[in-house]
């Protein structure tokens, strides 16, 4: 059989480095040439506790010598014991899992939607966005986010989505109307370019959804599990959303995703509403579970928020010396984002060719999202490329 050599076997919708990654060892990369990486993108966000901690090698080894998978037609006891552990660490009461980011969100938008319809407001199923946001690429994820690259080609897109500028107060009130069901934000947008939202702002949503009788969602796909130096980025906050989506760090590299409710938020997900064959099986859940082991270890989240304190305070004197390079910093905890001021790609390439491998992200920014385990030496050795790469790219 010919093959058309204008497409790949793998569908080429990623514009891929030329590296392929032999194996990982706590926050280092190994490629098939034998070079090392000091992995501060973290499979974007993903590989919360680095590669292969032994406490997760050894969740999955067992669990994979027991059980692989049932259906969510029968109990699941790892999926209980890891709910349980959500929401005794949460705002929420029942948590629902699926297998990625964008398939939390999707529930996310269909639970609020169905709290409205279910208490009789029928005519509300309108969800207010923010500019730059990401919600992932299903065609409700898109919907709600816009954006050319995502969208385009892809109509008739999902009604139902009103978008505001980011951080302008007045547009949020005047889109919320008799129609609108939820407010759904990343309380700090990740893709959109590490954009925190500040606590009030999110706490002024708040009110606003509890004076028109709205859900709050956020989306902590990127921002949960312990990125921020809290469990969970809405505790930088005196407030809670309704409904929560998580994934990436949760399952430190294998795939999960979950949502995280209050009995309000989920009231209208009856019997027979919702589901998926793969979410919460056991090889997941125990993976999660062997996360939380350690994230909910005293001092741990303690220590990422030190961590990141300190690599933010040092980040800003290397932006401060290579001004042609670096513009400013922003982030919490260990969600670090750098401005550039030169392409931001070029920034990440020539970090990538010292050894240092970061995510690029909207508005010119160099994401740094090193496993929450990295030691402040790693950090240093990262600081060190950074300033190096600062200076080649100065001159
Ligand atoms: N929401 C946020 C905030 C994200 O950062 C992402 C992924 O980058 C998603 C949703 C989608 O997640 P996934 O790629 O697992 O579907």
């Amino acid at each position: 059989m010919t093959r058309n050599a204008a497409i790949t076997t793998v569908l080429p919708v990623y514009n891929r480095i030329d590296v392929t990654f032999d194996h990982g060892d706590g926050c280092w990369l190994f490629d098939t040439e034998g070079r090392r990486y000091l992995d501060f993108g973290t499979g974007i966000a993903v590989n919360s506790l680095g590669h292969a901690h032994p406490h997760l090698v050894r969740a999955l080894q067992s669990q994979a010598a027991r059980l692989w998978h049932v259906s969510n037609l029968y109990r699941i006891g790892e999926q209980e014991r890891l709910a349980d552990r959500l929401v005794a660490n949460s705002f929420g009461e029942t948590v629902f899992f699926g297998n990625s980011g964008a398939e939390a969100m999707e529930l996310c938008i269909k639970m609020a939607r169905r709290y409205q319809w279910q208490r009789g407001e029928t005519g509300r199923n309108r969800i207010v966005t923010f500019e730059g946001c990401f919600h992932g690429r299903t065609m409700a994820s898109i919907s709600a986010a816009g954006g050319a690259k995502m969208v385009d080609g892809f109509a008739p897109l999902l009604d139902g989505f009103d978008r505001v500028p980011f951080g302008d107060h007045d547009a949020v009130r005047s889109a919320v109307t008799d129609r609108t069901a939820a407010i759904m934000i990343e309380p700090i947008q990740g893709e959109g370019g590490i954009r925190p939202v500040p606590p009030q702002c999110l706490e002024g949503l708040r009110e606003l959804c509890d004076e028109h009788g709205l859900l709050l969602v956020f989306d902590e796909v990127q921002a949960g599990i312990g990125r921020t130096g809290k469990l969970f980025a809405y505790e930088h906050t005196s407030i809670a959303p309704d409904i929560m989506g998580l994934a990436k760090g949760l399952g430190g590299g294998f795939p999960i995703g979950a949502v995280v409710a209050n009995a309000k938020g989920a009231s209208g997900m009856l019997a027979s509403t919702h589901g998926s064959t793969f979410g919460g099986n056991p090889l997941a859940c125990a993976v999660g579970n062997a996360v939380l082991d350690v994230m909910l270890e005293d001092g741990f989240l303690e220590s990422v928020a030190v961590k990141g304190s300190r690599m933010i305070a040092n980040l800003r004197k290397i932006v401060a010396n290579h001004p042609e390079v670096y513009h400013s910093i922003r982030g919490s905890g260990l969600l670090i984002g750098i401005r550039a001021e030169m392409p931001h790609i070029e920034v990440v390439t020539a970090l990538r060719e010292h050894g240092l491998l970061t995510v690029p992200a909207g508005d010119n920014v160099v994401r740094l999202l090193p496993p929450l385990t990295v030691k402040n030496e790693e950090i240093d050795h990262a600081l060190d490329i950074l300033d190096r790469v600062g200076k080649a790219l100065s001159s």
